[in-house]
């Protein structure tokens, strides 16, 4: 068995105990292939191996990727910052784009979305650690931020993504984790198409998932440690 294929078993198998331990329903979290970094055949790999979403955070590199892989039937997350200049190729070559935090940006990515294309799928960035994280819209502007994003053409609003400031406290974590749940609940609640809380990473995807996760963003345990380091300002 391949190196991925060994990995990618393994991940599903972490979901699924946390799954039955925090007692969440069969299937409710999905599991999303962290890809940046990596070249195409790695990706194919996985592919190969049954995984069918990425997500990606460098564009140029992520374009290649795409291309590499037409012949499969992927969907492709962008989940890194978005500069207004790139919202064209996003939109043209994207499923979902979890990091809208600009209302600019989310109406660039509506006019640009191809028309033979189906409406692209959003999730809101939140960021709940204000002073620490410049991106994601802060848990005050959230709810006026969401319904100006539910009223552009071309969008359909999916829920969260949040990446949470490190730390070695696992209370911590939880209670961060807990209070952007919270927030998803809200949400969910208002918009019938919100469905979708991303969090969780390699580190931190138990107790994600503990706290109502609906999608990891795993890549350091399906591909290993990354091996070139991230431009300044992003996860790595
Ligand atoms: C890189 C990245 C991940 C994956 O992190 P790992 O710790 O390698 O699993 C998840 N989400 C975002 C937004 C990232 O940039």
């Amino acid at each position: 068995m391949s190196t991925i294929k060994k990995q990618l078993l393994e991940i599903k198998n972490r979901i699924s105990s946390a799954v039955k331990k925090y007692d969440r329903p069969n299937h409710s979290v999905h599991l999303l292939a962290v890809s940046k970094t990596w070249p195409s055949n790695l990706l194919r790999e996985a592919a190969m191996a049954g995984q069918t979403s990425f997500g990606e955070n460098y564009l140029q590199e992520a374009l290649v990727k795409i291309n590499d892989l037409a012949d499969l039937d992927l969907q492709w997350h962008f989940i890194g910052p978005i500069q207004s200049n790139k919202t064209s190729d996003i939109a043209k070559h994207f499923d979902w784009v979890q990091s809208v935090d600009r209302i600019k940006i989310a109406q660039r990515l509506s006019k640009q979305r191809p028309i033979e294309l189906a409406d692209l799928n959003i999730c809101i960035q939140v960021n709940i650690d204000n002073e620490i994280s410049k991106s994601g819209v802060s848990s005050a502007n959230l709810m006026a931020f969401a319904e100006q994003v539910n009223q552009i053409e071309r969008l359909t609003l999916r829920g969260l993504m949040i990446i949470p400031a490190k730390t070695d406290d696992p209370e911590k974590q939880r209670a961060a984790f807990k209070h952007v749940h919270q927030l998803f609940t809200q949400l969910a609640d208002l918009y019938p198409t919100v469905d979708t809380l991303s969090m969780g990473m390699s580190d931190d995807m138990d107790i994600a998932i503990s706290q109502g996760s609906t999608l990891v963003r795993i890549g350091t345990a399906l591909f290993g440690k990354r091996p070139t380091p991230a431009p300044s300002g992003q996860v790595h």
